[in-house]
């Protein structure tokens, strides 16, 4: 059986675990709302499936209810640094 050559310090050994993480399956962000999702499911915060509105709680949830998740803040800052 092969033996390892050298003991494996405790940094290598810790450098190599920090690969080792537990990813969440199964979840996806909602278009509309940006909130974390189960895939192929109405959105339980805005009612939104496949970018459409749908009934929630026996409701129609009205289109434009909420803005769409802002995905980059506005530029402000660029535009005063190109003035000068
Ligand atoms: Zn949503």
């Amino acid at each position: 059986m092969a033996v390892p050559q050298r003991r494996i310090s405790k940094t290598r050994k810790r450098m190599r675990r920090t690969h080792f993480k537990l990813s969440v399956e199964g979840l996806v962000t909602c278009p509309n709302c940006g909130e974390m999702i189960k895939a192929h499911h109405v959105c339980p915060k805005c009612g939104y499936y496949a970018g459409k509105a749908t009934y929630l709680d026996g409701k129609l949830v009205k289109e434009e209810k909420k803005a769409p998740a802002k995905k980059a803040p506005a530029k402000k800052s660029s535009k005063k640094s190109e003035a000068k």
